[in-house]
């Protein structure tokens, strides 16, 4: 693997997050409560769980932008205390600027940094890396679901993140469009050696991907379980051996009913 990003090591200490501000007069939300996890430089860790639990709300503290109401979390050692280019956040909607070409949206970090003049050959490299040489001059609405995706991707790829967060890049995708970009996540991360942190409701593509799966509770958000994925790559989703840790995965997450008690509890 050439690492090409340095660090990126996540600690997480104790982690809550409360949301007091709620306008309909319900009471407090603790979406988070005392969460700890580390994850290592250059992992790939995905985070699974019921809706609701408080995914998201990880991502958004280890971005930076989103504050815990107790705990800390630290990106190599340092507190993570606001957004930054070397967290990089990938969004299910890729959120592309419509009236910008694919080349200007993947411009966008570097223009902001004022570093673009110097490193615009990044941007065709990224373009490339992603698999979108030739669409340079397309808009957004000329691309594929798939496609759009891919920009996403190149676009918080050209700061050099050391850590990329993945709110479920690939849940609006079609299967096939799905497997392939997996693929190609895959591949980017071996070549950047980027810490990636993925969340997805899917299990096979938690399997599929990951070095370890963290299995989070209903709200509030605790880790239930943390799984070694210790499967050869590329790994075969067919194979028993990922059968056996898909089974893992639902057993623990209680998608599997019991005799007498068919209803599924999450
Ligand atoms: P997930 O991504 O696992 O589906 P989220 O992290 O989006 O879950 O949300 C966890 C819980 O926190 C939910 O109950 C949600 O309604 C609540 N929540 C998230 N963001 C806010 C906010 N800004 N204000 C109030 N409640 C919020
Ligand atoms: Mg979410």
């Amino acid at each position: 693997m050439v690492k090409t990003a340095e660090g990126g090591r996540i600690a997480i200490n104790g982690v809550s997050r409360v949301f007091e501000d709620r306008t309909d007069g319900d009471q407090a939300v603790i979406a988070l409560s005392k969460v700890d996890l580390d994850i290592r430089e250059g992992e790939f860790v995905s985070l699974i769980g019921p809706s609701g639990c408080g995914k998201s709300t990880l991502l958004r503290l280890i971005a930076g932008i989103d504050k815990p109401t107790g705990g800390q979390l630290k990106l190599d050692g340092e507190p993570i205390d606001d957004a930054h280019p070397s967290r990089g956040l990938v969004f299910q909607d890729p959120t592309l600027f419509p009236w910008k070409t694919i080349w200007k949206n993947v411009a966008t970090g570097l223009e902001a940094q004022g570093v673009l003049k110097e490193r615009k050959g990044e941007v065709d490299k990224f373009i490339e890396l992603v698999g979108l040489k030739g669409f340079e001059k397309a808009y957004p609405h000329q691309l594929s679901g798939g496609m759009a995706q891919r920009a996403a991707l190149a676009r918080a790829l050209v700061n050099h993140p050391k850590v990329l967060l993945l709110d479920e890049p690939l849940g609006a995708l079609d299967a096939f469009t799905r497997m392939n970009l997996q693929d190609e996540l895959l591949r980017i991360w071996r070549e950047r050696g980027t810490t990636m942190v993925f969340v997805t409701h899917d299990i096979d593509e938690a399997v599929y991907l990951s070095d370890r799966v963290v299995i989070m509770t209903p709200r509030p958000a605790r880790i239930k379980e943390t799984i070694r994925i210790d499967l050869p790559r590329p790994r075969v989703r067919y194979s028993p051996s990922f059968f056996e840790y898909r089974s893992r995965i639902l057993e623990s997450l209680q998608l599997v009913p019991e005799i007498g008690q068919p209803e599924y509890i999450v």
